[in-house]
């Protein structure tokens, strides 16, 4: 399938991309626990509940479209993952996934660090009590702004990313009397996606240094001569939505071997290895992804193997799971507008938000389950396509699902998985007012970041 969309092209004529499930669901009321967060469950009167609170009252109470959080489900994912990976190694929640105040009191009180990738990410970070030694920040151009509030908070790492910004990092860190933690991100070569990983040709992007060519090398040889810097290690990002470990094993193996090329030159052993996020999650019942576990042990071992082979001490070991902590706990709650049948095509059922809420299936062409849940219904299932509001016939939340055929106006619909890159990438296309987040926990719910209104608008528009 193209990854770019096409509004008058053959997609739309298509009923189910070649490839795709074709066979519907046996049982559509059924809530497969592989895409629906921990605590969500169809009550007696087949209305769905998660944190004990039902899908009804909350729509009625907050309004849809909402993203509505399982705070137990983040908080058992921050767990899983801090456990798996024991107290010698470091999890940093990549922030850029969704970021909000609760969201990082939470991962404070759960002991995970924060990537940060911006100043407004910082600024949330900090506000919310995150200590700055536990921040690491990131990104390919960060303003001298931004450095330097990230140094003067005392982040413990930034991940410096070019020749320019090494020395960058380094002046504003003697100016300011200190010394930076930084971590160099280098790109190995390896580009991970899904189910596979391609080792070649992918230094052609624009983040990292490339290890080819001896880039990083003299990268490292440069920030060991600045005083502004502390130089703790080498990071590697290999991709995103990963189900394998195979990228981490090449990544690890070339990372490994620059470590040993720092010690035979300059006789020092870097004591950190970040090797970033990227795994994958569930978004249909097609997916598997693994558990923090496996990941932990698999990538453990790899190091170990590599810097074994190397004759190293095993540093310590940092990865960066964003998607695969928080997209899993939120789905997003429509209630249909209208639905328009399409003899022999499909059925558009329109919702209430859309493309400025889920912006991720026309960006990346990504695939989502949807399940009715605010009653349970016996009618045949129905191939649908899932859209929005918006002016843009690309506007499509969920592209090919099926549902009960008595989907109708007033029914609520729920798309599970958006937990990850979807209020964090929410736009206001059309002057869309952005959603509110919801965080659901034993029997309450509480506004966590709020709708947006007119006067939010408004007020940036100065007329
Ligand atoms: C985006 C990103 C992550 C998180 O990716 P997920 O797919 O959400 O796990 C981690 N590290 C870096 C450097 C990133 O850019």
């Amino acid at each position: 399938m193209s990854r770019s969309a096409h509004p008058a092209g053959p997609r739309y004529a298509d009923v189910l991309p070649e490839g795709h499930y074709v066979a519907p669901p046996t049982d559509l009321n059924e809530l497969d626990p592989r895409v629906w967060s921990r605590t969500v469950a169809r009550g007696d009167d087949g209305v769905v509940t998660v944190g004990g609170m039902d899908v009804k009252r909350l729509a009625e109470e907050f309004g849809t479209p909402a993203y509505i959080l399982d705070e137990d489900d983040f908080r058992a994912r921050c767990r899983a993952w801090r456990d798996a990976f024991g107290p010698d190694a470091d999890v940093f929640y990549a922030g850029k996934a969704f970021l909000s105040r609760a969201v990082v009191r939470w991962l404070h009180e759960e002991n995970l660090n924060l990537d940060v990738c911006s100043g407004g990410e910082l600024a949330t970070a900090l506000d919310a009590g995150m200590p700055a030694e536990r921040i690491a920040l990131h990104g390919n151009n960060k303003s001298t702004d931004e450095i330097t509030r990230a140094v003067d908070a005392g982040v413990g790492r930034i991940v410096v990313d070019s020749f320019q910004e090494i020395v960058r990092v380094a002046h504003i860190a003697e100016r300011l009397g200190k010394r930076q933690g930084v971590l160099i991100r280098v790109t190995v070569g390896v580009e991970a996606h899904t189910h596979e990983f391609i080792a070649t040709a992918h230094e052609d992007q624009k983040f990292g240094i490339p290890l080819a060519g001896g880039q990083a090398a003299e990268a490292v040889r440069r920030a060991l001569k600045l005083d502004g810097l502390e130089l703790l290690g080498i990071h590697s990002h290999i991709g995103s939505q990963i189900f394998d470990t195979s990228g981490f094993e090449v990544a690890a193996h070339r990372v490994v071997g620059l470590l040993r090329q720092v010690r035979d030159e300059h006789g020092v052993e870097l004591p950190e290895i970040d090797l970033g996020g990227g795994l994958g999650i569930a978004y249909t019942a097609d997916d598997d992804p693994r558990e923090p576990h496996e990941i932990a042990v698999a990538l453990r071992e790899i190091v170990t193997r590599e810097c074994g082979a190397a004759g190293l001490a095993v540093p310590r070991i940092s990865v960066e799971p964003g998607r695969a902590i928080v997209g899993p706990t939120a789905f997003t709650l429509y209630e249909v507008g209208t639905t328009k049948e399409l003899p022999g095509l499909r059925t558009y059922v329109s919702v209430d938000g859309g493309m400025s809420d889920n912006i991720r299936t026309a960006l990346y062409d990504a695939d989502y389950s949807v399940a009715l849940v605010s009653r349970v219904s016996t009618a045949e299932p129905m191939l649908s396509r899932v859209v929005g509001k918006h002016c843009e016939s690309g506007d499509i939340v969920v592209r090919d699902a099926f549902l009960p055929a008595d989907v109708a106006p007033g029914d609520l619909l729920a798309v599970p998985a958006t937990g990850a890159y979807c209020r964090s990438m929410a736009s206001n296309y059309n002057h869309a007012l952005r959603p509110p987040v919801v965080a659901v926990r034993d029997g309450g719910a509480r506004v966590i970041v709020r709708r947006e209104t007119e006067e939010d608008l408004l007020r940036l528009d100065v007329g």
